[in-house]
Order: structure tokens, then sequence, then C-alpha cells
């Protein structure tokens, strides 16, 4: 448990406990109840956004120079890297993720702010080629006030990667964490906090707003003193939420969801595909946006690697969160890993073979957990439900191809483009897939490799709009056009 308060929001720059509705949190792996959150209300988020616009025009914050504004992020990366084991140890309590991963995703939430902290400090702005008499420069600007709405499966790092930037573009920031997982959001919005008392900068920067998204995460959305949302969630609720924001005429960043391919080639090393292709779907129980939860392998392998992966899933290590040596852990809730089974359900109606998993795991230790078995399921076409709709969960659905421009024809046949696989030693062949598919990532001989200076997003409905890499704090700014006369002469009307 949190050692500090975990049933406060951040509001108008102080800790208090939100005057809404309250839901419990609880630990996927023993269904305990964690702890107790009061959301927000409305009237809240409203406060909060009027104290947020304060501090983005507050001169201590508006006039520091980048490579000041770079101490807030390095300091806040210290006190995450201080804290990382109670983070860590909140997030699995919290999301049901295995320790090792969330260790990592506190890790990489550091080295977020890091990141971004030099990409700020070396920024440059441009001095465009001038056409008259004058010079022009090309300038980056805050927003404003920033709301950052995100979903329950990475919170640490998605968190980062939303306030890392949006603070670098010299914003405030209105954060929302998901229904289920509120705690790790909050407990960041602490260190977020104690960075800027220390540094003597607004309290208000940050508010941490925790509440119903259809209720407060649409508050902020049209809030008329946020000038940018950046959303990571599901497609539906990113075409609501871009909807609100048409009317406003505010841009969005959306990373929505997958459906990603994985391809084997005949020609793959396939121990190295077959470790990649596990560890791509099934890591993170398979709630991973970009999870590679289609299967598409070459005709004259499929049965042979098919068969070698199924016994491999078998023998995953099953078990809870906090077992350093557990692979597949518990899914965040109960109702979603009742959406999982389902889905199998689905499956089996739609003519599915199971070939391993698709149910939940027997014994003692697993009777009060979310847990469900990963599964591999093959016989489908890729019109299937199973095969167009995002699961979410430790699901993967194998395929045969016959020649390259069937397999890019199915991998594409997806609303969704995310991310995409591809296992061969053949390095032409790679090139040509790896080009021809839609997908704004694609991995080569590797899986679900991340790295911050590295931008992410998706096309179709995976996304709009790229984070990370050094023009991600760009994405945070408004860009402004400087005419600077360099001649004495009056302009021409004035003869
Ligand atoms: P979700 O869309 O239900 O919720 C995401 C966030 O939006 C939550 O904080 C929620 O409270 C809020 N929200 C809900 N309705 C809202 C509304 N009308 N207005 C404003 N905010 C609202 O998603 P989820 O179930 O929490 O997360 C799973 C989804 O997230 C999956 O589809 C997954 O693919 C996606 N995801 C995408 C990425 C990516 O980077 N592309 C990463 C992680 C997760």
């Amino acid at each position: 448990m949190p050692p500090t308060p975990p049933d406060e929001a951040l509001i108008a720059g102080e800790w208090r406990r939100g005057a809404g509705t309250a839901s419990v949190t609880v630990d996927p792996a023993t269904g305990q109840p964690l702890a107790t959150v009061h959301g927000v209300t409305v009237e809240e988020v409203a406060e909060a956004a009027e104290a947020a616009a304060r501090a983005a025009a507050d001169p201590r914050w508006r006039e520091l120079l980048p490579h000041q504004r770079a101490r807030l992020l390095t300091r806040i990366a210290e006190l995450i890297d201080d804290g990382a084991e109670h983070l860590a140890a909140l997030q699995t309590a919290d999301t049901g993720k295995s320790i090792n991963e969330t260790r990592a995703l506190v890790a990489s939430a550091a080295g977020t702010f890091r990141y971004t902290a030099a990409a700020l400090e070396t920024a440059e702005e441009s001095i465009t080629p001038a056409r008259g008499a004058y010079l022009t420069m090309s300038v980056y600007e805050p927003i404003g006030v920033v709301g950052a709405i995100n979903p329950w499966n990475s919170p640490v790092a998605s968190d980062a990667q939303k306030l890392a930037p949006a603070l670098a573009g010299g914003n405030a920031v209105l954060l929302k964490p998901a229904e289920w997982t509120p705690l790790v959001s909050l407990a960041l919005g602490r260190m977020v906090s104690r960075a800027l008392d220390e540094l003597g900068l607004p309290a208000a920067l940050l508010a941490v707003l925790p509440g119903r998204g259809s209720v407060i995460g649409d508050a902020i959305v049209r809030d008329p003193r946020v000038g940018k949302v950046t959303f990571t969630g599901g497609t539906s609720t990113g075409r609501t939420l871009a909807h609100a924001a048409a009317d406003k005429l505010m841009p969005v960043s959306l990373e929505l969801g997958g459906k990603s391919p994985t391809v084997v080639l005949a020609d793959a090393d396939v121990e190295q595909a077959l470790a990649g292709v596990m560890f791509g779907v099934f890591s993170s129980s398979g709630q991973s946006c970009i999870a590679g939860s289609r299967l598409f392998v070459a005709r004259e392998l499929y049965d042979d690697f098919v068969g070698e992966l199924v016994e491999r899933v078998r023998k995953l290590r099953v078990g809870p969160g906090t077992d350093p040596a557990t692979q597949v852990a518990p899914l965040v809730h109960h109702k979603h890993r009742d959406s999982v089974a389902a889905y199998v359900d689905l499956a089996r109606s739609e003519g599915a073979r199971v070939r391993c998993g698709g149910t939940v795991p027997e014994g003692e230790a697993y009777a009060d957990g979310a847990y469900y078995l990963p599964t591999v399921l093959d016989g489908l076409s890729n019109d299937a439900r199973v095969c167009q709709e995002e699961i979410f969960g430790p699901v993967l659905v194998a395929l045969p191809f016959d020649d390259e421009d069937d397999l890019v024809d199915r991998a594409n046949d997806s609303v969704y483009g995310l991310a995409c696989g591809i296992w061969t030693r053949d390095h032409r062949a790679a090139w040509r897939i790896g080009r021809r598919i839609d997908a704004g990532t694609v991995w080569i001989n590797t899986y679900k490799q991340f790295s911050i200076s590295t931008p992410f997003g998706g096309t179709k409905d995976s996304g709009l709009g790229r984070e990370k890499g050094r023009d991600g704090i760009r994405a945070y700014q408004r860009q402004k056009s400087l005419y600077w006369g360099t001649s004495a002469a009056p302009l021409p009307w004035a003869n």
C-alpha cells in the first residue's frame, strides 16, 4: 500500500479527497480491495482547469528558458528512481502485471523524463530563408493547458510519455487515470508535486483527476481552457473524444487499439521466432496495444511451427505478478478476464480450434484472481471476429499464408494499423513487406522493443499523431512565425 493517502486527488495544486463518486480498486491477483479512491466532480475539473491556466501563465513558469524547464524533468526522473520499487509494487498490485515488467516500466518512465529533458535543452528553433526585407523565424510556444487521458494497462509509462513532453513544452497538465488503476498516477503525481515545490514552481501545473471517463474525461476534453488533449485508450473512446475536440477545433493525439500481425517467413530462425512470437503476444498477458495477436506463418512451416509454439505456450508460467518467475500474470480486472473469455467462446462458435488454453487455470492459487490461460487458436479465416477485433488478452490466432501478396493483403485487411513483426533471414523480403504493411511500427527479427527516442503511433483506427522522439515535445506546442523588418524604407503603400 502506498505510504501517502491514496484517496486524495491533486486539484488546483492541492491534495484533497475528490468530492465525486468513490470506487474501490482491486488487486486482480487476489480479488482483494486495495484502496478506495474518490473521483473528482465536474466542478472540480473546472476548478483544476482554471488553476492550471493560471499556473501555465505564471511568470515563474512561463518565463523559464528551455534548459531551466528541463531541470524540473530531471528532478522528476530522480524522484522516480528513488521511489522505483514503490511505484513498481504499486503498479503490480493495481494492474496485476508482473513485477519484472513493472520495474522495467518504472525505469522507462524515469528514462522518458531524462530523454525529454535532454531533447528540450537541445531543441532548436529556426531562421527560415528570407524572401524580402525581413528576417523570418519559426518559434514554438506552449499551448497552455493540456488534458492527458490514459488507459489502465501501463499507467506509469503512459503517464510519463504524456507528462514529460507536455511539461517540457511549457504547459500545465490535467492528468486523468483510468478508473481501474488510479494509484500509480496518484503516486507519480506526488513526485511531480514535490519537484514543483522544491523548484518554487506553481503547484497547479499538474492536476491528477480520477473519475469516470464519460464524465470526468469528457469534462476535461470539453473545458474551454484545455487547448489540447492527448489520449491513449480504445478506438471507440478515441473517436468520441475526437468529435468533441472537433467542436472546439482543438488538436488531439490519439494512441488507440491494434490487432497487429506477426509474420514468420519460411526461412526464419525458428528458435528466435518462437520466442519472439510468444513474448510479442503473451507478455503483459496480451494487454498491450501492440500485442502481435495475429500470427501469419508460411504454409510450408505452419504445422511444425504452430505445433512447437503450442507446446511451449503450455509451459509458460502463469502466476501472480509479485512472483518474479511469473510470465503470464492475471488480467487487470475480473470483468476484463470475462470479456477475454467471451471472445474465446465466440471463436469456438466461429469454428476455431483451441490449440491450447481457452479457459481459466485450475487450482486453489488461481481461484480468486483474474487469470486466463495463454491461448492459441487456429482454423479460422482472417474475416473471423477474433481476427478483426482487439481482444486485449492472452489470445493468439494463427493463420497460414501462401505467398507475399496473399500475406500483405490479409495482414493489411484490418481496421487497425499499429504494429507488425517480421521474422526472416531475408533482408530484402523484410524490407519489401515492412514497407507494404500499414502500421506505425514494424519490428524485424524482434518485437515489442520500445525506445523513447523513436516516434510511436498508429495509422487507420490505431490513432492519430506520434508520441516520443525528439519532436515529441513539438506536439505540445504551437508554432509561431516572426517577421523582423530589416529595411528602414517604408512599405510600398506608404508611397
Ligand atoms: P478506454 O478507451 O475505455 O479508456 C481510456 C481512458 O479514457 C480512461 O481513462 C477512461 O476513463 C477515459 N474515457 C472513457 N470514456 C471517455 C470519454 N467519453 N471522454 C474522455 N475520456 C474517456 O480504454 P481502456 O479500456 O482503459 O484501455 C484499453 C484500450 O487502450 C485498448 O483498446 C488498447 O489498445 C488501448 N491502448 C492503446 C495504446 C497505444 O499506445 N496505442 C496503449 C495502451 C492501450
